[in-house]
């Protein structure tokens, strides 16, 4: 979207904490363009999460404003290649440390000593600590503050003592299971019996803010801005960062179409294989179309005679090519009688075009569920044909016709030319394994055997095709 850019220099320069009535209105007009003045059939909690969090990126404004600010003070983390404003801001701190002070839990900070600071880092500060749960992965306490914080906490604390052992940050005193015993740490650091005082004041601090128990529970790797904290290292895409700090959507939330899925395969069905469909779909495929059309499945967006007939009386419930069952979502995606020939002819196509058995399987042909073990390019060629598939079946919905072999061939022919006039005249890099390599050998191999026709555009079949 290329207004985003232009509403988060807006966000970033705008030195006063923006209402919520603003962002209403503002996601009301966005949205209200996006679905042509429709009321969207999906929640837009799913559609703002990130692809690989199962939704359509639609981006959020609010998280996006705060996501900026987050930004700026990863920025302030970094200690080389910092922009000037950040240099000097770091100069009116002297001789207090902002990579420090970010760490400090706000009432510990020496009070007034952010007067000098710059408008927008005023807030900027104020939103990360109103952000800091979500960035921190160990509760109030990160595991990447540096002990040069705890100088702001505990009285008498010598962090310098600690430093001249290596020792900077609470990390490395850490592992996976929490904080380390100081006979561990002693033999680590090498550190003399005098630690051992310093050493009981951090543990007992960090028992009094329930450390050690959210540690037990998680058992959490660093977060990516804990770990640019400890590095100090800048990398691009701040922003993008921020927002999935903010985000949050490492943990799949239970949405009613998981539910749905469950029922109607009969299966249950892990958050770790969601996430993993989820995960596949990310650079899929430069058609956006084929995407939108598989993920709208997914969701369970279209409404089919058996959901309609429940809100118009007046609407049959029976399925419109068949016309002799009930028009479920199964049934009209995968059931039907019509569709069973299509669906076993797109699946001896598929295996046929990536070289390894495709099941004949709804949950991975119509969600991309488990499935055979495949290379991504074995998986991305896989969505490519079944996307295409429930493409030509979403654009003959209310009609009695089946869409043929022939123009699933036209599509995936189109798509093809498409995608290499992009890398000849975008200069767009194809990806490392193309998917499209598997087509062309596809096709070399139909020439050599020479027992396949070219598709031919517009071919379809209608039901009484279907049913000789
Ligand atoms: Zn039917």
């Amino acid at each position: 979207m290329t207004i985003l850019p232009k509403i988060l220099y807006v966000f970033r320069a705008l030195p006063i904490f923006i209402p919520r009535a603003f962002f209403s209105t503002l996601q009301g007009v966005v949205n209200a363009f996006l679905w042509n003045y429709r009321r969207p059939r999906i929640k837009f909690p799913v559609l703002s999460r990130r692809i690989e969090g199962g939704g359509l990126g639609v981006p959020d404004f609010a998280k996006y404003s705060r996501a900026v600010h987050v930004a700026a003070m990863i920025v302030c983390l970094g200690y080389a290649s910092r922009p000037q404003w950040a240099v000097m801001e770091a100069t009116t701190l002297t001789p207090h440390d902002l990579r420090v002070l970010l760490w400090v839990p706000p009432p510990n900070r020496p009070r007034g000593m952010f007067t000098s600071l710059f408008a927008t880092t005023t807030l900027s500060l104020r939103i990360w600590d109103s952000m800091f749960l979500k960035i921190s992965g160990t509760g109030p306490v990160s595991r990447a503050a540096p002990l040069r914080m705890f100088q702001y906490i505990l009285p008498h604390f010598n962090a310098q003592c600690w430093a001249t052992k290596g020792v900077f940050n609470l990390c490395q005193l850490t592992d996976k299971c929490g904080v380390l015993e100081f006979a561990s740490v002693q033999s680590k650091f090498h550190l003399q019996d005098s630690y051992f005082l310093s050493y009981c004041q951090l543990r007992s601090y960090l028992r009094s803010q329930g450390f050690a128990a959210f540690y037990s529970i998680h058992k959490p790797p660093l977060t990516l801005i804990e770990s640019l904290g400890v590095s100090q290292l800048l990398p691009k895409g701040l922003i993008s960062i921020g927002l999935n700090a903010i985000m949050k959507d490492r943990e799949l939330p239970l949405w009613r179409y998981h539910s749905a899925w469950e029922k109607d395969l009969k299966r249950s069905i892990e958050p770790e294989l969601w996430a993993a469909v989820f995960r596949r779909d990310v650079g899929v495929s430069r058609n956006a179309t084929l995407l939108e059309t598989s993920r709208k499945v997914v969701y369970r967006w279209y409404w089919t005679p058996d959901k309609t007939s429940k809100f118009a009386s007046s609407s049959s419930s029976v399925c419109w090519r068949c016309s002799s069952q009930t028009g479920t979502y199964m049934h009209i995606w995968w059931q039907c009688p019509l569709l069973i020939p299509f669906w076993t002819m797109v699946v001896e196509f598929a295996t046929a075009v990536v070289g390894t058995p495709i099941p004949m399987d709804p949950g991975f042909i119509l969600v991309g569920l488990g499935g055979p073990k495949l290379t991504r390019q074995q998986s991305r060629m896989t969505f490519h044909i079944m996307s295409t598939a429930l493409l030509l079946i979403a654009q003959r919905w209310k009609s009695d016709t089946v869409p043929s072999m022939g123009l699933l061939k036209t599509y995936m022919t189109r798509d093809r030319t498409y995608d290499s006039r992009a890398k000849e005249f975008l200069s767009v890099t194809p990806p490392k394994q193309d998917p499209w390599e598997l087509w062309d050998i596809y096709l070399v191999k139909q020439c050599v055997h020479g027992g396949v026709n070219r598709p031919v555009d517009g071919e379809e079949a209608s039901v009484s095709e279907v049913n000789r």
